[in-house]
């Protein structure tokens, strides 16, 4: 037995399936989730002592490497000064300050301690600002676990919503309305129908949690549209797209100014840290300055701070979207190469450091229903012949990808010549 497979079945005893987020299973991939001792730049060591070129990046957050030599730092000069007052700090101000300086349609920004409460907090402050119950989100789009996201489609995009998870109530589930990403008549047939009644629209601009897949030309704009046409609010979840795809996100990317956006991963450094901002008029609304109330005794933390703030500080700087960008298209080239040499119907997307792989002989891939048909059997004979090769990627062909600026191009070389291996065994 492995080390990793020793501690999964002690942690199974005492955590449940072993993991404290499910993904991290492997359930999806099969077998034994690496258990990992620690980690530097682009790389992981799991509890073995192997060596493995990392390309989850904590799922996001570890755009400019592991253990970053700044970051720490900051971190261990902070923590000497106290771990959390649960008082206001300067470092808020400044935190806030640059996230509004970076993301211009933020106004005023408030720090929460993960995605999820960002997303759920940006959900109560839209229904509670137009006093509206309903809300649009699109299959295969991730906001994290709060219950109003939980929710799948009913049998036709005018149905009401169902709950995905027991534990949800049928009667907030109706409240959720499921439509079709990428699908702009969709969006348009639901609003003449009942804008009226929708208090928000939430969307991750780049859809990261069905692998990778960009929104087709015209997309987000008829979310603007449709948004201001009825009153609605429209929330960017940029909670992975956030300083990923460039450093205003994917807000810049394509030119759409949401009302509200939620940010988590990356403002962190690794720390749990997420936030929500947007309008200054919708922003108002929030507790103690409004009558919509939202908290956390750990929200704006003083190390979460410092660890965020000396990360956005990194990526500032000159070039660095640019090297992100070019390292990920240079990698998902030798990919290409790597799999059409060995004759295996494959193909990537890629918006600046987030990348998507498709094992599909399609040409592009812009809906749910053409990711759920790419071959997952054979992604998963891929995925293993990586990980035993010493590349980690996601555990699941519906998660993105994500390159750092701490992959050197011997690392990107490496990856694809292993990839060659492995295609050539599929
Ligand atoms: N929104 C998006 C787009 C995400 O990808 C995630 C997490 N992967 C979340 C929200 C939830 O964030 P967290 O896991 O920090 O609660």
């Amino acid at each position: 037995m492995t080390r990793s497979e020793t501690l999964f079945e002690q942690a199974k005893h005492s955590i449940p399936g072993g993991v404290n987020s499910p993904v991290r299973a492997f359930r999806g991939v099969g077998g034994t989730p690496r258990f990992i001792a620690r980690a530097q730049g682009a790389y992981m060591w799991d509890a073995d002592g192997n060596r493995l070129i990392d390309y989850v990046g904590s799922w996001g957050p570890m755009v400019a490497g592991h253990a970053h030599p700044e970051v720490v730092a900051a971190v261990q000069a902070a923590a000497v000064h106290g771990l959390s007052y649960g008082a206001p700090t300067e470092l808020e101000i400044t935190m806030a300050e640059k996230i509004c300086e970076l993301m211009p349609s933020i106004e005023m920004v408030r720090m929460t301690s993960s995605g999820t409460e960002a997303t759920m907090s940006a959900i109560r402050l839209a229904r509670g600002f137009t006093g509206r119950n309903y809300l649009v989100k699109f299959e295969g789009g991730y906001h994290g676990h709060g219950d109003s996201l939980l929710v799948k489609a009913g049998s036709g995009a005018l149905t009401f919503g169902q709950p995905s998870s027991p534990g949800v109530p049928a009667e907030l589930a109706q409240f959720t309305l499921t439509l079709d990403y990428n699908n702009s008549a969709q969006v348009r047939e639901v609003f003449t129908a009942r804008g009226h009644e929708i208090a928000c629209i939430i969307v991750e601009p780049v859809s990261g949690n069905m692998n990778c897949i960009p929104p087709v030309p015209g997309f987000l704009e008829t979310l603007r549209d449709v948004c201001d046409a009825s009153g609605c609010v429209l929330i960017f979840d940029e909670v992975m797209t956030g300083f990923r795809v460039a450093l205003g996100g994917a807000q810049q990317v394509y030119n759409i100014k949401p009302d509200l956006t939620t940010l988590g991963k990356i403002i962190g450094g690794g720390m749990p840290v997420g936030a929500f901002g947007g309008r200054r008029d919708i922003m108002e609304h929030l507790s103690p300055l409004g009558a919509v109330y939202q908290a956390g005794t750990l929200s704006g933390n003083p190390i979460a701070m410092t660890a965020g703030l000396k990360m956005l500080e990194i990526i500032s700087r000159d070039d660095f979207y640019a090297e992100l960008t070019s390292k990920t298209t240079y990698l998902l080239e030798g990919l290409q190469q790597a799999a059409d040499a060995a004759g295996v119907a494959f193909m990537t997307q890629q918006v600046g450091g987030m990348f998507g792989l498709f094992f599909t002989a399609e040409a592009r891939i812009d809906t749910y229903a053409q990711v759920t048909a790419c071959n997952v059997g054979q992604f998963n004979r891929f995925f293993h012949g990586m990980l035993d090769r010493g590349v980690y990627l996601a555990p699941s062909a519906y998660e993105a990808g994500f390159v750092s600026n701490a992959h050197s191009q011997a690392d990107l070389d490496e990856t694809i010549a292993i990839a060659k291996d492995v295609f050539a065994s599929l």
